[in-house]
């Protein structure tokens, strides 16, 4: 079975989130299952030279663009097992950053109409399935049915489009329509793109993809209430029978206390208690705190946005910081956030610290270092940080919420699943008393606190699981 997985971003070679950390590790876990799976990105200016001068030219071709006819070549260049594709545009992907130009509509559906067009000159590979995530290669199942069916081979391609975050939609002018998808002619797709007097990207995938899911059970479930459906809750509710809901996992190499080259100690679930002190040590020195074995460090590692819930942390951070802990951020994002969490450092410096950097190494170290991870979501669609946290020992605080419903068992009412603290309603006093209530069991119960740490740091958020479903689900469709 061939699989073509068409993303925006996979680490190592694009990351800004969530995404990259998918991209860069679902593929390969697929492939150790026996798929051939391929994966196919801009190849965007961002991408390091190490990665870029590997890259092999494979095909040319031209891809037609509403009136626009643009140059696309594809390279090539293999790493871990993994077969993956380039898209090579200067014009559309020669910038300094992945995202945020006045013309990102018209890139994002270049690259969907490339993945497409190029599928007919790259040699000795041709999907049975493609594989599309999050709006920005929403447009290929739309262009797939309206653009490609007159080609033979096409017609049994079946696509799946995957829901990272439905906050990003790809809404445009419907002057887009024409002008750059050359579908003002086409009433179905008119129709089915159609957002009020614009139009909508992601819209367009969840009316003309194969299967539709999402990454986790949880919010597969949401997404089809007007709390969370971000408006599309109609089509998901419409579509329901053809919606999933998989779980991601996260990289275990990659993020694992016992090779992370970061941190200051290794460690595994057996020396986790010499390991994580040694840590914690470390960390409380590095951020200019006490360093203090017994006063809980509690840590946020995040965007900085509304989505994770730091309205809550800011309406109780006074209130918290009369207790006995210490706080420290570690984040980019709103200037609100920024300044709110810069606001309380200067307030309480000796027991609070707000990093406001993307820092990889410095993140490994709060992790390792850490008692506990906040992730208060107001929603979440998996989150890969409260698993993280988990692997390294460090218990998560959780508003139970998508992935962070699915991964994290609230342990105080004595479920032997209990794995950290996990509350049921978007309220700031639920938060402090579940971190009042963990503080209380580190400081009070260290057994019992070792041994929730323990089981936590066993648990399999591996992507072996996942892989399995997607591949199930695959050979239903084909
Ligand atoms: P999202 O994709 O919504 O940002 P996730 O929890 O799914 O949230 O993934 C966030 C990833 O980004 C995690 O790997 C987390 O460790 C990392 N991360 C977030 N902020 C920072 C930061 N300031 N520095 C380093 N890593 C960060």
């Amino acid at each position: 079975m061939n699989v073509l997985y068409a993303i925006f971003e996979a680490d190592p070679f694009i990351k800004t989130g969530g995404l990259g950390d998918v991209g860069g590790s679902l593929p390969a876990a697929i492939c150790k299952e026996g798929v051939d799976m391929r994966v196919i990105l801009p190849k965007l200016h961002t991408i390091p030279e190490q990665y870029r001068k590997r890259m092999k030219k494979v095909a040319e071709c031209t891809v037609p663009l509403g009136w626009r006819n643009q140059y696309c070549g594809v390279e090539m260049l293999k790493e871990k097992g993994v077969t993956y594709y380039f898209i090579d545009n200067e014009y559309y992907f020669k910038r300094e950053n992945p995202y945020g130009y006045g013309d990102d509509g018209e890139r994002i559906a270049y690259f969907s109409k490339a993945v497409l067009e190029c599928l007919q000159h790259i040699p000795g590979f041709f999907p049975d399935v493609i594989h599309c995530n999050d709006w920005h290669t929403a447009m290929i199942p739309v262009f797939l049915r309206e653009h490609y069916m007159e080609l033979e081979e096409y017609k049994k391609i079946k696509t799946v489009f995957s829901v990272h975050n439905l906050k990003f939609q790809g809404i445009y002018s419907g002057y887009m329509l024409g002008d750059v998808l050359g579908l003002h002619d086409v009433k179905n797709a008119a129709d089915q793109l159609k957002y009020g007097d614009a139009i909508n990207f992601m819209k367009g995938a969840l009316n003309y993809s194969d299967r539709l899911t999402t990454v986790s059970p949880t919010y597969a479930e949401e997404i089809c209430t007007s709390w969370y459906g971000e408006d599309m809750e109609d089509i998901f509710l419409r579509r329901h029978e053809v919606l999933s809901g998989i779980l991601n996992g996260i990289d275990v190499y990659k993020h694992s206390p016992g090779r992370d080259k970061n941190i200051v100690q290794k460690y595994n679930s057996t020396t986790f208690k010499a390991g994580k002190s040694a840590n914690k040590a470390a960390l409380q020195e590095e951020l200019g705190l006490a360093v203090d074995p017994d006063v809980p460090l509690i840590v946020l590692i995040s965007r900085l946005t509304e989505q994770k819930g730091l309205d809550l942390i800011t309406f109780i951070l006074e209130e918290l910081l009369a207790e006995d802990v210490q706080i420290a951020i570690l984040g980019v994002g709103d200037k609100d956030y920024e300044d709110a969490f810069k606001h309380f450092e200067n307030l309480m410096p000796d027991k609070m610290r707000a990093c406001i950097k993307f820092d990889l190494g410095l993140s490994a170290r709060f992790y390792a270092g850490a008692d506990m991870l906040l992730m208060p979501s107001r929603f979440e669609p998996c989150g890969l940080s409260q698993m993280i946290a988990m692997r390294y020992g460090t218990l998560p605080i959780v508003r139970q919420t998508g992935g962070l419903k699915d991964t994290v068992i609230d342990c105080r009412d004595g479920n032997p699943e209990g794995c950290g603290f996990a509350f049921p309603d978007f309220n700031a006093h639920e938060l402090l008393f579940a971190i009042k209530d963990a503080a209380e069991i580190y400081r009070n119960d260290k057994k019992r606190w070792d041994a929730l740490v323990k089981y936590a740091m066993k648990k399999d958020f591996s992507w072996k699981n996942s892989a399995k479903s997607y591949i199930e689900l695959y050979e239903e469709l084909i």
